[in-house]
């Protein structure tokens, strides 16, 4: 899958796989690490692949 450069500058920049690792910390994070290939770091994203997560609703909002 190909990276949006615009995502790319502003997402955290690893420079290798065990860094991302590190950084997404378990598997319960439902964070994922990949290959960026504009930049050739990792990166860690949320979304995970074929399954849809419902956005919670803002806090903003419901603090009233
Ligand atoms: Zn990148």
């Amino acid at each position: 899958m190909r990276t949006r450069l615009s995502v790319c500058k502003r997402k955290r920049r690893f420079g290798s796989e065990a860094e991302a690792l590190a950084a997404a910390g378990t598997p319960k994070t439902g964070l994922r690490h990949y290959r960026c290939d504009r930049c050739r770091s990792f990166h860690l994203t949320s979304r995970l692949k074929g399954k849809r997560i419902p956005r919670p609703p803002a806090n903003e909002v419901i603090a009233r």
